[in-house]
């Protein structure tokens, strides 16, 4: 994030976005990523730790709720899927910057005394980073 940027957001490792059903998709690369992290191949992978939404892919649960790979806190935090990445630098922040006051009362990481405009800069430089990394 640039500089000039204020930190809008501090996670408090609470471990609430990973728990319910939160449809946590994964891209192939995420898949590949996470496999080879848990000393596993593809299939195996796609077997073991995840459900389908369709045909899509997504993180299973464990029988307490919570994300197959939460324990405490993100297991495969080095390799966690974009969307565990990303969060809470989402698409729909830039759409309707409102967002980002909704998701507050569900991430007690997120600052939501902010104005909207810098919220649309900061959720646009974050985008922009995980595009090139
Ligand atoms: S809900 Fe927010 S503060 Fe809690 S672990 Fe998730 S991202 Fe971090
Ligand atoms: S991969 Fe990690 S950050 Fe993402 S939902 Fe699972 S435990 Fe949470």
């Amino acid at each position: 994030m640039s500089d000039s940027l204020p930190e809008i957001f501090h996670c408090k490792k609470c471990g609430e976005c990973c728990c319910g059903y939160g449809g946590t998709f994964l891209s192939e690369k995420d898949i590949k990523a996470i496999a080879k992290f848990t000393g596993t191949d593809v299939k195996t992978f796609l077997a073991k730790f995840c459900e389908f939404s369709g045909t899509k892919p997504i993180l299973a649960q464990g029988k307490n709720g919570y994300c197959i790979f939460w324990n405490e806190l993100c297991t495969i935090h080095p390799v966690k899927p974009y969307m565990c990445k990303a969060w809470p630098f989402i698409k729909s922040v830039l759409v309707d910057a409102g967002n980002w006051r909704i998701m507050s009362s569900m991430c007690p990481g997120i600052d939501a005394d902010v104005p909207d405009s810098v919220v649309r800069r900061c959720v646009a430089d974050k985008i922009a980073d995980l595009a090139h990394s």
